[in-house]
């Protein structure tokens, strides 16, 4: 073979390498302008050839900085360095067109030496940037909701924190578990668990609109939310509400009606954690909190939680040899006929005497024994008792027993019932079984046979807590019930001028009149509210006007006579409670820091004891601790007692409780000389504040001594 025809044979080849896509070339002059370009470039950016020639390299190419090799390098850099690169990743720059390239050029030197320019090849490798690309939004998204994942959360909390620390900027983070998605999952699949996560994740997107916010899933069904600078308590009270309220609306999922709820635990950086994981924990514990406070509930962290959390595991603990030692016991409150205050019925209610924490309530550990798997246990005793009390009592008296829902999706549960039934020998229409709406939030078959087979043992069904729910009217239809329970929620308030409760009454009371159902108030307290309630035709009553919950000896006692009335006796109007606390706290005026008893508090001021002759208009900073301060001005002062009035009002804790919209930064105890640490209780914030601290100044105001006065009392 020639040298010419070796010489066309190695075009050919170029030619067909060329043409399969596998790779091309390039070449330039000595001022680095393209002289030669493979077509396929051409057709890659859809331009005419001509166009890439004659142009500089590095108007074509642009070179990926790669963040790993921290070297800066640039493409004109390197070729006018004449040095020689390979394997550099490039991305087209032409608009448009996500291309990229690897590339390598060697500089040409003519015989004398001089520079001629570069000769070089290249390779797409637009695919596998892309497959990269995905990849690391694999490692850092959920696929199943396209939120940010646990280790994109995690990134995101540690940098941003990081950088506010030096910059003294708050963060709040959320965590929110959904309540009762285990159930969804269970009886509807996984499937449709998915696609539940899926439509909670768009609901929680729509309620984080503000900026620089990031929503993610931690794994199953729990989500975090970051929300960087915000520490206003009033504003996060409000999220936090708006994401229950939104997560809590019925979902349609597979042809399904489907309804869930939602626990949220807030904490803020610095005040409850300066580190992500100390913040994440102290977030986690208030949702842990959230949860054993009832669920569908948002809580703040403080640090109370951890003496909490520890006696909710003590609770747990000891609620599973409760019955065995003969700690558990059923009270009986009365429920009267409106027209004769003839007492028609009882509702049996679970008491527990633990031996050091004294009586706990059933609020409190009913929620624990549905998580702990020991409602069954306790609920089945309570059916058992509450028959077998009822059948000696003389008469006819009914015997209502609360159900929890854990125990009635129970397939067993009829069982339990005929049983109670046979061995105490109760006839069936005296036993009432008391359930609530939350048994109707999945349609499914368990429920349906479990209604039907109750119904043919001939027992009586009452629907507990209405109006406490998700209150829809509609499955009262379908739902065969006997009763209806108005929660004391309705109630209250309910006499009070433009309480939109009057109306909702009347209307449930003629629901329950056409679908032939009884009506039930509960938690009836004052006498304008009984009056209302004969009003509106409510046939039966519950509440401390006529009894509170009683021990069995004395409904035993009540029946003797045969017939059992009581006279309704209480306050003649409904008075909201001023939340009685009792409590220390500071008193900050001048430079002195007085302790004082807090008799009671609400959203916008306080009685407090322990100061004498303090004047009207005085003004002072009360310190409820754990940096919250509030100012206050004496309204109001009598002997040892003063009113105060907050300049600012609190704003709700979530658990029932107030607290302080802000707080005082760490990053100012930090400016007092004082090392960056979360709040800690009883924490001095300020310097020479310390409770006991005599200032500089005589204290204005003599201090009453508790203890002084507590022995002459005694
Ligand atoms: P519930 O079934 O709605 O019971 C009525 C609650 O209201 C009782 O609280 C009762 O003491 C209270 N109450 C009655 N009248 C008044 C009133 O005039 N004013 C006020 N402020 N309260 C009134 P209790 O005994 O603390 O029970 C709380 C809840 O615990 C019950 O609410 C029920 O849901 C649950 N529970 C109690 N016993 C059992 C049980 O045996 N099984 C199950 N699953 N749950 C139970
Ligand atoms: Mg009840
Ligand atoms: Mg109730």
């Amino acid at each position: 073979m020639t040298a010419e025809q070796q010489h066309e044979q190695a075009l050919l080849l170029l030619r067909d390498y060329e043409d399969s896509g596998a790779g091309w070339f390039w070449a330039s002059n000595a001022e680095g302008r393209v002289i030669y370009i493979s077509q396929c470039i051409a057709q890659r950016l859809e331009c005419p050839h001509v166009e890439l020639l004659d142009r500089q390299v590095q108007s074509l190419f642009i070179l990926e900085r790669d963040e790993n090799d921290g070297v800066e390098r640039t493409l004109p850099l390197l070729l006018s360095a004449r040095k020689t690169f390979n394997d550099l990743a490039v991305r087209a720059a032409v608009e448009g067109h996500e291309v990229w390239w690897s590339i390598s050029g060697r500089p040409q030197f003519d015989s004398e030496g001089t520079f001629i320019g570069y000769r070089g090849n290249g390779t797409d490798i637009t695919a596998l940037r892309q497959s990269q690309r995905d990849a690391s939004r694999l490692a850092e998204y959920d696929s199943l909701t396209g939120l940010a994942n646990r280790h994109r959360m995690g990134k995101r909390l540690l940098s941003t924190l990081n950088a506010y620390q030096a910059a003294r900027r708050a963060c709040a983070v959320m965590m929110i578990d959904l309540d009762r998605f285990k159930q969804v999952n269970d009886t509807l699949g996984h499937q449709a668990g998915d696609e539940l996560l899926k439509q909670v994740a768009q609901r929680l997107q729509s309620v984080i609109a503000e900026k620089g916010c990031e929503i993610g899933r931690l794994g199953g069904d729990e989500f975090q939310i970051l929300l960087p600078d915000l520490d206003d308590r009033g504003r996060l009270g409000e999220i936090a509400q708006k994401i229950i309220q939104m997560v809590s609306q019925p979902y349609q999922i597979e042809g399904s009606r489907v309804i869930i709820g939602a626990s949220v635990g807030v904490a803020i950086s610095p005040y409850d954690g300066v580190g992500a994981d100390e913040l994440v924990r102290s977030a986690d514990l208030a949702l842990y909190a959230s949860k054993g406070g009832g669920r569908g509930q948002f809580r703040f962290y403080s640090s109370d939680l951890h003496a909490e959390a520890e006696r909710r595991r003590q609770i747990e603990d000891d609620l599973r040899d409760a019955l065995a030692r003969n700690q558990i016991w059923l009270a009986y409150q009365p429920i009267i006929e409106t027209k004769s205050d003839r007492v028609i019925g009882v509702e049996s209610l679970l008491r527990w005497t633990h031996p050091e924490l004294g009586d706990v309530s059933p609020a409190v550990f009913i929620p624990i024994a549905e998580e702990a798997g020991l409602i069954g246990a306790l609920g089945d005793w309570a059916l058992k008792q509450a028959c077998a009390d009822a059948a000696r009592w003389p008469g006819t008296l009914r015997v209502a027993v609360n159900v929890s829902p854990v125990q009635f999706t129970n397939v067993g549960f009829a069982g339990v019932v005929t049983q109670a039934l046979a061995n105490s020998g109760l006839e069936p229409e005296r036993l009432e079984l008391e359930l609530t709406e939350s048994i109707f939030l999945n349609d499914d078959q368990v429920t349906d046979d479990a209604f039907s087979s109750l119904k043919l043992l001939g027992v009586r069904l009452a629907l507990d807590d209405f109006g406490t729910g998700y209150s829809s009217l509609g499955y009262l239809r379908k739902a065969p019930f006997d009763k209806i329970k108005i929660d004391q929620g309705f109630i209250r308030g309910v006499t009070e001028p433009g309480s939109r409760n009057r109306a909702i009454i009347s209307a449930i009371v003629s629901l329950a009149g056409a679908l032939d159902m009884d009506t039930t108030a509960e938690g009836i307290e004052a006498h304008d509210e009984l009056g209302l309630m004969r009003e509106l035709g409510v046939k039966q009553i519950q509440g401390y006007i006529y009894a509170q919950p009683l021990p069995e000896m004395m409904v035993a006692e009540a029946l003797e006579d045969g017939t059992w009335t009581i006279k309704p006796e209480g306050p003649s109007k409904y008075r909201p409670e001023r939340r009685t606390v009792l409590r220390k706290v500071g008193l900050i005026h001048e430079d002195h820091r007085y302790e004082v008893t807090m008799r009671n508090l609400s959203r916008t001021g306080a009685m407090i004891e322990g100061l004498v002759d303090v004047p009207v208009g005085e003004k002072f900073v009360v310190d409820f601790g754990e940096g919250q301060l509030a100012v206050a001005e004496v309204r109001r002062s009598a002997g040892a007692m003063q009113g105060l009035e907050f300049e600012t009002p609190l704003v709700d804790d979530g658990a029932g409780g107030l607290c302080t919209r802000h707080r005082v930064s760490p990053y100012l105890i930090v400016q007092a000389g004082m090392q960056l640490t979360a709040l800690q209780p009883g924490q001095s914030l300020l310097p020479g504040m310390m409770p006991g601290t005599v200032g500089l100044s005589m204290p204005k105001f003599g201090q009453v001594n508790e203890r002084a006065r507590g022995n002459r009392a005694a």
